[in-house]
């Protein structure tokens, strides 16, 4: 089975770590036919509410979907998916 790694760099992509928010591009999970993303608060930033609902992010989850295809890398305005296997 081939093991796909998917990296977002989040100083591009998630308005709590200083990119864009991705609640107005998602261009990723668009592009996505399988549906590996997911769109959801970031409960990780060190703000002094973390559940603030101001802050998400984009997570690759459903990795063993991923076809390969490149679909979100093109899509991505920011370049800020690698996708590797
Ligand atoms: S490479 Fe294709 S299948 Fe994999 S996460 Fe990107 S758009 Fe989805
Ligand atoms: S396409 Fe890129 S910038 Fe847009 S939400 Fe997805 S990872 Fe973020």
């Amino acid at each position: 089975m081939v093991k796909t790694k998917i990296v977002i760099d989040y100083s591009k992509c998630g308005n709590a770590t200083g990119g864009i928010d991705p609640r107005q591009c998602s261009k990723c999970l668009q592009a996505c036919d399988p549906a590996v993303f997911v769109r959801h608060m970031a409960f990780n930033v060190k703000e002094d509410n973390p559940y603030d609902p101001q802050y998400w992010q984009i997570t690759p989850v459903w990795l063993s979907l991923c076809t390969h295809c490149g679909k979100c890398v093109k899509a991505c305005p920011q370049k800020a998916i690698t996708v590797s296997f």
